[in-house]
């Protein structure tokens, strides 16, 4: 089988760093390591590759030869057949402990399967729906439905995979511990059993409707609480709604991510809401009364002082996103006064404005002023 480029497997350039060089090969460690990729060949070959490559590549010297020569700089070097005491990389790479990479990328307790030792039918995996709500619903909540595929446990077996009243026998291969240990050069790694699939023990009649696997795909509708002053990005956990694990293990969890939609008027920045409400010259020199609608419609007139300055910013207390869980704390409204500049003027007004002009003096040599200090 032909070999792939070292700096290609790795996605990085030749000229990357060690720490550039570290980082991709730790992200393709974690996607394809054999705990998370159960069953899965390609993931396995994978893994395989970019760990190969990162044992040459994080080695200046085989880096070298590499470089120089090819695959044929690296042959007899321990490349393609690393071993454990070549590289001690490793440790180091994830802190030791394999299983906290999962739990610190994947949030822990996450669909990861069984880890360890522990025995019992693995959980199902964890599910994401994407939600888009309106502005109006992420600052008040709501309550939405959604409908989505998931893995159930199969209903004429009960999830056990057995067909009615067959029973399982101890797994031959495995002794019925459900996993194997392999070693893999540099460490060895535990895998489920390939041949009881890592439940350590064999059905002996298979359910027909889901052949031994215990789930069948079923269509959900499910009525999702959004709380109010949730902020983008956020997702909200629905235990158990996830996929269904085989053979009658526990299900995962359904995330529901949120994505809120812009507003015609109104900006939030955390629990602030922010507008800009354009105001004339005269507005802002003489002083006047302006009506902002605020985001639950209510009308609030806000008094504009004669004299104040372009771009001045109005707080309105207490009228922004309601704290999420905050009993009713909510943040400020923000209003920008934004001069708009008459683009179409007639003679008339023309005329009145060259006579302001000349009665309050113009400077056609202005001073500068600092923009902080504006
Ligand atoms: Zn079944
Ligand atoms: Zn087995």
């Amino acid at each position: 089988m032909a070999k792939r480029d070292y700096y290609e497997v790795l996605g990085v350039e030749k000229s990357a760093t060690p720490e550039e060089i570290k980082k991709a090969y730790r992200k393709l460690a974690v996607k394809y390591h054999p705990d998370r990729n159960q069953d899965n060949a390609e993931a396995e070959v994978k893994f395989k590759e970019a760990t190969e490559s990162y044992e040459v590549l994080s080695d200046a010297q085989k880096k070298q030869a590499y470089d120089q020569y090819g695959f044929a700089g690296v042959d007899g070097m321990g490349g393609p057949s690393f071993n454990a005491s070549a590289f001690s990389g490793f440790e180091d790479l994830f802190g030791g402990d394999f299983s906290s990479v999962f739990d610190s990328f994947f949030g822990g307790g996450g669909g990861g399967g069984r880890r360890g030792g522990r025995r019992g039918p693995a959980r199902g995996a964890d599910l994401r729906y994407d939600m888009e709500i309106d502005f109006h619903s992420a600052v008040f909540g709501t309550e939405r439905e959604i409908e989505f595929a998931h893995h159930a446990h199969c209903k004429s077996c009960g999830g056990s995979g057995a067909k009615d009243g067959s029973g399982k026998k101890s797994c031959g291969t495995c002794g019925g511990a459900g996993q194997v240990r392999r070693s893999s050069g540099f460490f060895s790694i535990a895998q489920p059993c390939p041949t009881c699939g890592g439940e350590g023990v064999i059905i002996e009649n298979p359910c027909t409707s889901c052949r031994g696997k215990g789930l069948s795909r079923e269509n959900v509708k499910l009525k999702v609480k959004v709380p109010e002053g949730i902020a983008p990005g956020k997702k909200i956990r629905l235990g158990g709604q996830g996929d269904a694990g085989a053979q009658g293990g526990p299900s995962g969890d359904l995330y529901v991510y949120i994505h809120i939609k812009d507003h015609d008027h109104y900006e939030r920045n955390g629990n602030d809401i922010y507008c800009v409400i354009p105001v004339s010259i005269t507005q802002l020199s003489l002083g006047a009364d302006v009506v902002v609608k605020t985001l639950d419609d209510k009308k609030i007139k806000l008094k504009i002082a004669g004299g104040t300055e372009n771009g001045k910013l109005l707080r309105i207390k207490g009228e922004g996103v309601p704290h999420i869980h905050g009993n009713g704390r909510r943040g400020d409204m923000y209003v920008k006064l934004q001069v708009q500049i008459p683009k179409k003027l007639n003679s008339k007004e023309k005329e009145i404005l060259k006579q302001f002009a000349e009665k309050h003096g113009e400077d056609d040599q202005p001073t500068p002023i600092r923009l902080r200090d504006l």
